[in-house]
């Protein structure tokens, strides 16, 4: 896949210059330099020759065959190049230039148009804007970057020119192998998704890493990273996460979903490992390219100072690693030659005076123990031992070890020796344990990606035609709000419980419904120019007897008219109330780049200011649902605390996908919420008592 970019046979640079300081002079120095095996054409009408090669007026005057193209020309000139490609039958150019998309109408139509004929000749296309491409096992360094890494296991795409070099400048200052560079640009045809997959068939790569600001296809890119995390760990950083785009929605679910919780969902669903900064970016990859992942929870950390293990041990908690108290027969094995004053327990603490004989005596238990499932090392100078001597030892025991060690030595002067020999033997080292903890936390959560059984889902009979009628109807009046109860009857027709509701426009017709619906009832004013009944006064509940009843009517009719004299009153609704229901909010909306989004959240009148919600892309997976439902802080509100009933998850699920197969049914519906969905003790169920619903043609 791609293979003409990353292991071509021969490549012209079209712009070529010899000029130093030309991008031209840059990239072909860059192919030959860095040792490119493949037949280089500079292309320059005014040169003979550039750096010892001979130069070529133009694509078509080169005798050979060309497998890539470089093009580093101003805009205004590729389209050009890009015919005499076609002509010459050229099928992959990398276009460096920049001056098109991201200058704005002018350039994008240039680059519309490159598009097009790009199209049209088959050929495939890299950039424009971009930094170009380097394969460290051609090896072909392809652009102007300043510099190469050392061939290893990483590979890195961006759609940034600057966070490529960036990561290239910490690869070469670390020491850190890399197998390929791919510098998107403005993606006018190659695009992220395609150049994750071809990295996941590099059989180099054992890690990618990517720096995403948007994505074209989300639904394609998820996918593709589903496929790939199940060999390869993809761990992204994404900016622009602070939500910019926030609008004015009229639904609950709309004011609390921004592009960064679709985005945040997206990965989950697909296995993305996230890296919230540049920093854990890096942190991660250290840990992943050189370290086995761990097979379960359990840390053991190793330190000669208490308060880093504290540090650690705090850590530790915030993670999903278990700091695992030592079982005995470990404990005694340490106990034989560690000072009395040691903790043989979870941080082994082997104090201050530790010499390098107690480190290494302790890992080595450590490793031995198979209920341990991961190693912190921490360490601080003393005088009592040689750091470096220390670093080596850990290098030697980790060879043959096949659970992750990872290093955490802090300090600078005093440990600067010991960190380059763990730089250059591939153990990850950071400088605070809190850095090492999140790295072995991103690999155990890969780990449980990848042991996560097939996704299953679950379908629904849904009397759809019925849907389909309710929404032409509402179009046909011009609107776009469901009035509630038509939101019943999508809800309905989608299997969900609704308690049972009349519409009375007087008192006599309110209390025959309630006996018909038995006491106590809910009463809800009905009117189609009222989004939140009870800020208005418009809901009672527990309407016990007939008194109270027509009390209630009175009351809620007269509030309404004095707060809002112009709303159409169609009446009030009579409703049956559910007892010992626990409120939850659901919610559908649409993501520009990913479709659907389904939301979870306790409900109630806080839901916005808590933000304590959940979201997936639809459609949802069974464990997607019951995973969202966990995922909010508030869980255990659901499972009960101080003698509370559970309350029945089963039934959220139900409705949670029940609603994700209506969003993904019906594109029409970009907004939606029931809320609350009121959920009853466990083995009850759950009753959707109030919905709105936003559809568009
Ligand atoms: P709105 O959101 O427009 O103010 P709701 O229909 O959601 O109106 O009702 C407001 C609150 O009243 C709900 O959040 C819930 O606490 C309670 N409630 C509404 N309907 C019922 C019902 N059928 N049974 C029990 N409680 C209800
Ligand atoms: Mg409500």
């Amino acid at each position: 896949m791609l293979q003409h970019f990353f292991n071509p046979s021969s490549v012209a640079v079209v712009g070529a210059s010899q000029n130093p300081s030309k991008i031209g002079y840059k990239i072909l120095n860059n192919i030959v330099q860095y040792d490119y095996g493949g037949s280089v054409y500079p292309i320059n009408p005014k040169a003979q020759e550039i750096l010892g090669l001979k130069a070529y007026p133009d694509l078509t005057s080169v005798p050979s065959k060309i497998d890539l193209a470089v093009i580093a020309l101003p805009a205004p000139a590729v389209m050009d190049v890009l015919k005499q490609c076609g002509k010459k039958g050229i099928d992959s150019i990398i276009v460096i230039s920049a001056g098109f998309k991201e200058t704005g109408p002018e350039g994008a139509r240039l680059e519309e148009e490159l598009a097009i004929q790009a199209k049209e000749l088959g050929i495939r296309v890299v950039g424009p804007n971009c930094l170009g491409i380097l394969d460290t096992k051609s090896p072909l360094n392809a652009s102007f970057a300043a510099g190469m890494p050392l061939a290893g296991h990483i590979s890195f795409f961006s759609q940034s020119g600057a966070m490529c070099v960036a990561i290239l400048d910490w690869a070469l200052g670390e020491n850190v192998g890399f197998s390929r560079f791919v510098s998107v640009g403005n993606k006018m045809d190659i695009s992220e998704t395609e150049v994750m997959l071809s990295m996941g068939e590099d059989e180099n790569t054992r890690v990618i890493l990517g720096y995403l600001e948007s994505i074209e296809d989300g639904p394609r890119f998820m996918n593709a990273a589903r496929e790939v995390s199940q060999t390869k760990p993809i761990i992204i950083i994404k900016s622009g996460t602070t939500d910019a785009g926030a609008k004015a929605a009229s639904s609950h679910t709309g004011a609390l979903a921004g592009s960064d919780h679709a985005y945040r969902a997206a990965f989950k669903q697909s296995g993305i490992i996230r890296a919230e900064s540049m920093r854990s970016l890096f942190s991660y990859a250290m840990a992943f390219a050189s370290q086995p992942l761990p097979k379960g929870p359990s840390l053991a950390i190793i330190t000669n100072a208490g308060g880093p293990g504290i540090l650690a041990a705090d850590a530790c908690d915030r993670s999903s690693l278990h700091l695992t108290p030592i079982r005995k027969e470990t404990a005694d094995r340490l106990r034989e030659f560690l000072p009395r004053t040691a903790s043989v327990y979870n941080p082994i603490d082997i104090i201050g005076d530790a010499t390098l004989e107690r480190y290494e005596k302790t890992l080595d238990v450590v490793l031995k123990d198979e209920m341990l499932h991961a190693v912190l090392i921490l360490f601080a100078p003393t005088a009592a031992v040689d750091s470096e001597a220390v670093a080596m030892s850990i290098v030697s025991l980790a060879r043959d070890a096949d659970k992750p060690i990872i290093t955490a030595f802090m300090g600078e002067k005093g440990v600067r020796g010991a960190r380059k020999i763990f730089q250059d033997h591939n153990i990850p080292t950071y400088d605070y344990p809190d850095d090492a903890i999140s790295a072995l936390d991103a690999m155990l959560s890969y780990r449980r990606w990848l042991e996560k059984p097939a996704r299953q889902y679950q379908r629904f009979e849904a009397d759809t035609a019925r849907v389909r009628q309710v929404f032409a109807s509402v179009i046909k009046q011009h609107r776009h709000d469901l009035i509630e109860s038509e939101a019943r009857e999508i809800l309905e027709a989608y299997g969900f419980r609704l308690p049972a509701n009349r519409i009375a426009r007087t008192t006599n017709e309110a209390v025959s419904a309630a006996s018909e619906i038995g006491y106590p009832v809910v009463m809800k004013i009905a009117s189609p120019d009222i989004l939140h009944k009870s800020d208005m006064g418009g809901v009672r509940v527990g309407v016990a007897d007939e008194a109270m009843l027509e009390e209630a009517f009175f009351d809620i009719t007269s509030k309404i008219q004095v707060r809002q004299p112009e709303a159409r009153i169609l009446g009030v609704m009579v409703q049956e109330m559910i007892p010992q229901g626990r409120e939850v909010i659901l919610g559908i909306t649409r993501d520009i780049q990913f479709g659907p989004m389904i939301m979870f959240g306790l409900g109630g009148i806080y839901v916005e200011v808590l933000k304590d919600v959940a979201f997936r892309i639809a459609p949802l997976s069974v464990e997607s649902a019951d995973a969202m439902i966990r995922e909010i802080r508030s869980f255990p509100l659901l499972r009960g605390v101080r003698g509370e009933a559970p309350a029945d998850i089963k039934g959220i699920r139900d409705a949670l996908l029940r609603l994700s197969q209506m969003a993904v049914d019906f594109p029409e519906i970009i907004e939606a919420d029931v809320n609350p969905l009121l959920v009853c003790p466990e083995g009850q169920g759950a009753v959707a008592v109030d919905a709105r619903i936003t559809i568009q043609e």
